[in-house]
C-alpha cells in the first residue's frame, strides 16, 4: 500500500498533556490545565440547563445546513446567511479551505509560528507552504509576507490575535494588507480569540469581509464561549466563495448538540462578557507580575500569554507539571525559552505566578 508521500514527513497533531495523564504520572489530586486556551470559567449555564433536552431525537441526522445557528449568527452580526459556513470547530473550516483552494503547484503564505493547522492541511493538499518568521515582538512580518505572494498563491493566512503570541493585527494594518494583496488570493483572518481582544483595538473584520470579496474571517465557539468539547466554528466570507467551498464540506459536519448549544451560547452574552472581563483582569495582573520580576512577554490580546524565560520552556513546563499545572512549552511551539499559558482563574494564576517566580529565582542563584 502507498499513502501520499508527504505523510511520511508529517506527524499527527500533538495535543497538550491531558489532565488524567498528569494525575497518574505525578500522583497529583488536582490538575489545572492552562495548555489549550480553553475557558477556565466553563460555558454558559443556559447551555448546561438545556443539555438534557438536546439529547432527544439523536437517531436523526443533524440539519446539514445548520439553519438555526446560521440564522442566529446572521442576526447577531447582521451578515447574510449565505455568507456563513459552519464546521466541526474552525479547525474544520481550515481543512475545507485547504481542500477547496489548494493543490500541487499552488502555494500558500503564512506566519511562523502560528496556528499549525494551516500548514498541516496545506501540505496534505500538496501545496507549497511559504512561512514568514514573526518579528521580534511577535507581529506578522507583513512586508515579507506580501513579497512571498505570487501568481500561484491561493491563500494568505493571518491569525489575529496570533496563536501562540497573542499579538493582534489592527485595522490599519489589515486594510493595508488587503489593499496590497492581489485579488486572486484569498485572505483568511483567523479570529479564534476575537472576543477577548480590546474592543477599541480589534478590527471591524466583518466589515472588511463585506467590502472585499477575497477576505474570509474564521470564528469559533471553542474559546471565549467555552464549547471546545462540542466542536463548532464558522467562516464568514463572500457568498460566492462560500458556495464554491460547500462541496468540500461533509454533509453533516456539525452535530445536533453543537448546533443547538451554539445558539444558546450566542444568546448568553452575559456569560461571554463575564468571561472576557475576568480574563482581561487576570491577564493584566499576570503581566504586572511579569513586569515586577523582569520577565518579558508578548503583547497579548487573547486569553493566553507567551512568556519569555531565562531557562528552557521544557524545563519550566516540567517544573510546573510537578506542581499540577499544565502549560505549553515554547520548544513545542517553535519558540524556545518560552511557555504559553492560558489565563486561568484568579486563584490558579496566583499559584502559578508563585511557582514561576520560585523557578526563575532558583535559576538565578545557580
Ligand atoms: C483554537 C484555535 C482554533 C480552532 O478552534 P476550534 O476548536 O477548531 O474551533 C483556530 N484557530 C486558532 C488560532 C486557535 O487557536
Amino acid at each position: 500500500m502507498k499513502t501520499k508521500p508527504i505523510l511520511n514527513e508529517m506527524t499527527p497533531y500533538k495535543p497538550g498533556k491531558q489532565i488524567d495523564e498528569v494525575k497518574r504520572e505525578y500522583g497529583l489530586e488536582k490538575i489545572v490545565k492552562l495548555a489549550s486556551n480553553e475557558n477556565p470559567f466553563g460555558f454558559s449555564g443556559k447551555v448546561k440547563e438545556e443539555l438534557p433536552r438536546m439529547l432527544e431525537s439523536l437517531e436523526y441526522y443533524p440539519d446539514g445546513h445548520a439553519r438555526e445557528i446560521r440564522g442566529a449568527v446572521s442576526d447577531f452580526y447582521q451578515i447574510g446567511e449565505d455568507q456563513l459556513i459552519f464546521g466541526n470547530g474552525s479547525d474544520e473550516i481550515v481543512q475545507i479551505l485547504c481542500r477547496a483552494f489548494l493543490e500541487p503547484l499552488t502555494n500558500t503564505v503564512m506566519a511562523v509560528p502560528t496556528f499549525p493547522q494551516y500548514k498541516h492541511n496545506a501540505l496534505l493538499e500538496g501545496a507549497e507552504v511559504r512561512e514568514v518568521v514573526l518579528t521580534e515582538d511577535g507581529h506578522h512580518d507583513t512586508e515579507t509576507m506580501l513579497n512571498k505572494v505570487d501568481d500561484h498563491t491561493r491563500i494568505l493566512w493571518l491569525c489575529s490575535p496570533n496563536n501562540p503570541t497573542g499579538v493582534l493585527l489592527g485595522e490599519e494594518k489589515l486594510k493595508e494588507i488587503i489593499d496590497r494583496t492581489p485579488s486572486h488570493v484569498l485572505i483568511v483572518i483567523d479570529e479564534a480569540y476575537y472576543e477577548y481582544a480590546d474592543k477599541e483595538k480589534r478590527a471591524s473584520s466583518l466589515e472588511l469581509v463585506n467590502n472585499h470579496k477575497n477576505v474570509m474571517v474564521l470564528r469559533t465557539f471553542s474559546k471565549a464561549y467555552g464549547l471546545a468539547g462540542l466542536r463548532i466554528g464558522y467562516g464568514v466570507g463572500d457568498p460566492e466563495t462560500i458556495s464554491a467551498m460547500e462541496p468540500a464540506r461533509e454533509p453533516f459536519n456539525t452535530s445536533v448538540v453543537a448546533q443547538k448549544a451554539a445558539v444558546l451560547a450566542l444568546e448568553d452574552q452575559e456569560f461571554l462578557e463575564d468571561t472576557v472581563t475576568r480574563t482581561r483582569e487576570n491577564k493584566k495582573a499576570f503581566m504586572d507580575f511579569c513586569d515586577s520580576i523582569d520577565l518579558r512577554y508578548d503583547d497579548s490580546e487573547a486569553n493566553f500569554v507567551l512568556l519569555h524565560l531565562p531557562i528552557s520552556g521544557d524545563e519550566m513546563f516540567e517544573y510546573l507539571l510537578t506542581k499540577g499545572f499544565i502549560v505549553r512549552s515554547g520548544e513545542a511551539l517553535g519558540i524556545p525559552e518560552s511557555i504559553r499559558l492560558t489565563i486561568g482563574s484568579k486563584e490558579d494564576m496566583k499559584k502559578i505566578q508563585g511557582y514561576i517566580e520560585e523557578k526563575v529565582k532558583q535559576e538565578e542563584e545557580i
